[in-house]
């Protein structure tokens, strides 16, 4: 099973749930660390920035006091690529947050040509180079230490191989996002050829989805790169949740003794 979840969004951004219905959706399903991951201040109509990012640093902090013996609660952002090599993590960033993900995402100001083609692109009015965008991720994944590339390839292409032998080099994983499985067969098993290893993660929206990795298991395993998924343990049982319920139940056929 995936025993941790490092991409969930709350009432803080457009998420449906609190901080606090996250970490308890994650204890039903059974994880033992979940990031509450918000998207980053450059972000126009989602970004958490200034004196919200403060409060939530610190509502983040009480619920991992307060969980701590169920529970590892992790203070997460998502960051947005701002231009070439750019990106909107705090300069402390490093110090203050434990898992930083780092996007694409509409919605942040276009300054630069290079955002702009990228913005154009987003609404399918150009075409860019994918090895330039997958350089440009990379650039800034290296200089802000970025945990994980969320989503590679969602709203502007990126070219899989370069972000792949790139984030090898850097010791930044690529994520197979369950809400939205960007990456194909083909490019998974030609990743992980090329030394790349990846992260499961929900990017819930609602605290129903914490947990929910069915799409992302699925393609690890249809492209054979499960053994490079570094949040996937083999031999624990695979949970499935039942709304309304409190219960985890073991996925049918999941066949493991405890
Ligand atoms: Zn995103
Ligand atoms: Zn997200």
């Amino acid at each position: 099973m995936i025993f941790s979840d490092y991409h969930t969004h709350t009432v803080y951004s457009h998420g449906a749930g609190t901080c606090e219905q996250n970490v308890l959706a994650a204890i039903e399903r059974g994880l033992s660390r979940v990031a509450i991951s918000e998207h980053g201040p450059a972000h126009l109509f989602y970004g958490v920035r200034n004196e919200r990012l403060r409060k939530l640093r610190r509502e983040v902090d009480e619920l991992a006091c307060r969980y701590a013996n169920d529970i590892e609660v992790l203070f997460g952002l998502e960051c947005n690529l701002t231009d070439y090599g750019a990106c909107d993590a705090p300069g402390d960033a490093p110090a203050i947050c434990d898992v930083l993900l780092l996007a694409f995402h509409r919605g942040v100001r276009l300054k630069s040509p290079f955002m702009r083609r990228l913005g154009a692109e987003a609404l399918g009015l150009h075409k860019n180079d994918p090895v330039e965008t997958a350089n440009a991720l990379l650039e800034a994944a290296g200089k802000y230490r970025i945990t994980a590339l969320s989503h590679p390839g969602l709203y502007v292409k990126s070219d899989i191989p370069t972000l792949a032998k790139g984030a090898a080099e850097l010791g930044v994983l690529l994520e197979i996002n369950a809400s939205r499985v960007t990456m194909s067969k083909e490019e998974l098993k030609k990743a992980d050829e090329l030394g790349a290893s990846f992260l499961i993660n929900s990017d819930a929206h609602r605290p129903n989805d914490v947990g929910e990795f069915a799409s992302a298991l699925n393609a690890a395993r249809e492209a054979g790169v499960i053994d490079s998924v570094l949040n996937y343990v083999p031999d624990m049982p695979e949970l499935i949740f039942l709304p309304g319920t409190a219960a985890a139940v073991p996925a049918p056929g999941a066949g493991f003794d405890m």
